[in-house]
């Protein structure tokens, strides 16, 4: 298609030298975590192949491990150790070099933060020390030896690569990763010629980057990702201090200079979740490298807006933009913007829910706004092509939240006859109200990418429509609708008698008919008022109490939280942690943790510790409790009562269209199925999903049910590659 794009976007598009390869425009996708690595080598092509069909100009690998001392299971890295991985990474450069775009790794040597739980090995480190990140890992204190060792791995490693067709080789000092770690004081305590001043602690560095360039720098381009301020201070590395003077000594070394903040332990401060940074929010650091280098520099900061995009490096501030997350959540974002077609980006929201996967360790990388990342191999799904509609059987939708929206969207992307029935105004399920949370703002990018979309399409055909702000649907209005088949994705609410997952039942006393009880629906929908102290009933592991907490005591109120679960910890996977117990502890939350409920009272709760109950366990007899009697009970007064203790799923109407099934056939229905919260309740990425698998397989036997996916699995017998000299290759 020609470009359409508005002129002041041209900076975007125009190519850039970088060492001995060209990039055909300023969009780099940056290395990021998907789960494939080198074992599923069909993941790791397709997804980083469908984004070089979007128009990204350079893709990454994950961090990518250029030895098995750098194992960082459980979590999955790339791998570039043999030729098995020479093979494998291929499968990703091939696709991405099929749309003229640059293949890049990410050469990764962990040392004290690799835990190496698979291969066994001993990481090697500057300076010995327990990592701050991983938990009871120490590496080995390099001698001389040790040095050129490691350094010959990162040669052996950026050779491999180069057979692999990477165009770009990265020596990757960010997230204090090995060389950074020389660069720093907080890692570096060496008194040698290693350690001390910056000239010494520089030296692994440079070397590194030295014999890298003499064994690939005719072939590939070598970058160097660098961490350019730690932010602890004079503790750490500071921009303006060792930043920028590491920049000038090793800017003959480098053809790209790869730009970011932080360290791995809150490496959220580089992955800034939208919750607490806008984009561009590293730009304040990363401006200084401009000034100070001759080479290309690019650098992070959930760029999501062309707009900014353009603004950074007209101000000369980047030369080319990198994307972790945006181009999860839109592999076709340069190619939009190259056609003008802005409202068409699916814009990422900031939530972290993909990298949470990454931490969790193990699965793949799934994300909140594109339900086909991660699925491009294993179910052949593509963001942009859909598969056109096999009948011209008419759909009923039930339900515009996360999962019902993005349902309608993608059968009417089919081409399918679409309604989508809401008995809200606005289309947007249960992000209506959580957007409106503390630093959610940005999660409504979900609903409004859907909102754009499904007008685009119910104009493109008018025989869908979306029939929003009626009734709620009944049985009876379904079963006489007239589709053929239908989804019900109603969604689901807040226990309101405080059913929780520690006891499974209700809690006496509570009940948020009365005045004093609140869910946190009744809260964000204003028809509840809340007195002075409000106590919140915690045991959901992830945002809804905290950003209540943050919400309730921002607004005056005194606020307790009781919590049985651990309060937020699913945020510790977002990397929003960190910063969301500062906000709770500037704002004077008093949490009260490993506490449960008994009962409720007039304007009193009634506690107890959870691990109260004595630490030896023994027969009983029937009807007895084998532990001692718990005797931690407390009282403790409140004015309100908030309850996050759990979700139930709106499936009054499912249930009741399940039960007269008879009348199916006589109504011409096919079938009724159900989707996200309705289903069972979820985070919004899974309930997204369940929405855009259902509108795939809707033609199925069962569409209930999703069909099998393409797995990458190790099989019994077949040849395993490289044999015999597998270990060999490891040694120098
Ligand atoms: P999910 O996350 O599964 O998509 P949400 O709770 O976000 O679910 O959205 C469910 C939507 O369904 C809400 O917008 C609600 O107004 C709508 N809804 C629930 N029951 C009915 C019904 N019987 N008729 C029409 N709309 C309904
Ligand atoms: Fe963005 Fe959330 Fe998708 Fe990650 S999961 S790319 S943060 S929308």
């Amino acid at each position: 298609m020609a470009s359409k794009r508005p002129a002041k976007y041209d900076i975007l598009f125009e190519p850039i030298q970088v060492g001995p390869k060209v990039m055909k425009n300023r969009f780099h996708q940056s290395p990021h975590c998907i789960g494939a690595g080198s074992d599923k080598p069909g993941f790791q092509a397709a997804h980083r192949g469908v984004k070089a069909e979007g128009g990204w100009g350079a893709i990454n690998t994950e961090y990518c491990s250029i030895h098995p001392e750098s194992d960082d299971t459980h979590r999955v890295s790339a791998r570039i150790w043999d030729e098995g991985d020479v093979r494998n990474l291929r499968a990703m450069t091939d696709e991405i070099h099929k749309h003229g775009a640059l293949a890049g790794v990410e050469m990764w040597y962990g040392s004290s933060h690799a835990p190496c739980m698979e291969t066994r090995c001993t990481p090697r480190g500057a300076s010995q020390y327990a990592s701050e990140f991983e938990t009871l890992t120490y590496c080995h204190e390099m001698d001389h030896d040790d040095i050129r060792q490691v350094q010959q791995y990162y040669v052996d490693a950026a050779l491999r690569s180069r057979d692999a067709g990477f165009d770009i080789v990265n020596v990757y000092g960010g997230h204090a990763y090995l060389p950074v770690q020389f660069l720093s004081p907080y890692h570096n305590k060496r008194t040698d010629s290693y350690g001390g001043s910056f000239e010494n602690r520089a030296r692994f560095w440079v070397e590194t980057l030295e014999q890298v360039k003499n064994a690939v720098g005719n072939d590939c381009a070598v970058a160097s990702r660098f961490a350019i301020d730690s932010l602890y201070g004079t503790a750490g590395v500071e921009v303006e201090v060792d930043g920028i003077k590491f920049i000038q000594l090793a800017d003959d070394l480098v053809d790209i200079w790869d730009i970011k903040i932080g360290d791995i332990a809150e490496w959220g401060e580089d992955a800034g979740p939208s919750r607490f940074y806008r984009q561009g929010h590293q730009i304040p650091w990363q401006k200084f490298v401009k000034q100070h280098s001759k080479k290309a520099v690019l650098g992070v900061g959930r760029f999501t807006d062309a707009e900014k995009m353009a603004e950074v490096i007209r101000n000369g501030e980047l030369d080319i933009i990198s994307c972790a997350r945006p181009s999860i959540s839109d592999p076709f974002l340069p190619q939009k913007i190259e056609e003008g077609r802005i409202d068409d980006v699916r814009t990422c929201i900031g939530c972290n829910v993909c990298i949470s996967r990454w931490e969790i360790g193990g699965p793949p990388m799934i994300c909140t706004q594109n339900a086909t990342a991660g699925e491009e191999y294993r179910r052949g799904w593509h963001p942009e092509k859909f598969e056109p509609a096999k009948s011209d059987d008419t759909i009923l939708v039930v339900g515009a939240g996360p999962s019902g929206s993005e349902a309608a969207r993608v059968l009417m992307e089919r081409g399918y006859v679409v309604h989508l029935a809401d008995s809200s105004e606005k289309i947007g399920g249960h992000i209506n109200a959580v957007a409106t949370l503390p630093g959610l703002g940005e999660w409504g990018y979900h609903r409004d990418y859907r909102e754009v979309q499904l007008d685009k399409l119910v104009k493109r055909n008018r025989d869908s429509q979306l029939a929003l702000g009626g009734q709620a649907l009944s049985a009876d209005d379904v079963l006489a609708y007239g589709a053929d088949k239908v989804i019900i994705a109603t969604g689901s609410f807040w226990n309101g008698d405080g059913t929780n997952s520690l006891t499974h039942d209700p809690i006496p006393g509570i009940d948020s008919a009365r005045p004093d009880h609140a869910t946190p629906e009744q809260i964000l929908g204003g028809t509840k008022e809340l007195g002075k102290k409000v106590t919140i009933l915690n045991s959901d592991p992830y945002f809804m109490g905290p950003s209540l907490a943050e919400l309730l005591a921002a607004r005056g109120h005194e606020v307790t939280v009781i919590d049985g679960v651990g309060f937020g910890n699913y945020m510790h996977f977002t990397l929003e942690a960190p910063n969301m117990h500062r906000r709770l502890h500037e704002l004077h939350v008093n949490v009260i943790g490993d506490t449960w409920v008994s009962k409720v009272e007039d304007g009193r709760i009634q506690t107890y510790n959870i691990w109260g109950d004595g630490s030896r366990r023994e027969y009983r007899g029937p009807g007895v409790i084998p532990r001692e009697e718990n005797r931690t009970y407390e009282w403790h007064d409140y004015d309100s009562l908030v309850l996050v203790t759990g979700r139930s799923s709106h499936d009054g109407l499912f249930r009741e269209l399940k039960a007269r099934r008879d009348e199916f056939a006589k109504n011409d229905i096919k079938g009724v199925y159900v989707i996200g919260d309705a289903w069972a309740p979820k985070i919004m990425a899974d309930a997204t999903f369940d929405g855009h698998r259902i509108a795939r397989e809707i033609e199925e036997a069962n569409p209930q049910l999703p069909i099998a996916y393409k797995r990458e699995a190790s099989v019994w017998g077949a040849a395993y590659l490289p044999d015999g000299e597998f270990r060999q290759e490891w040694r120098v």
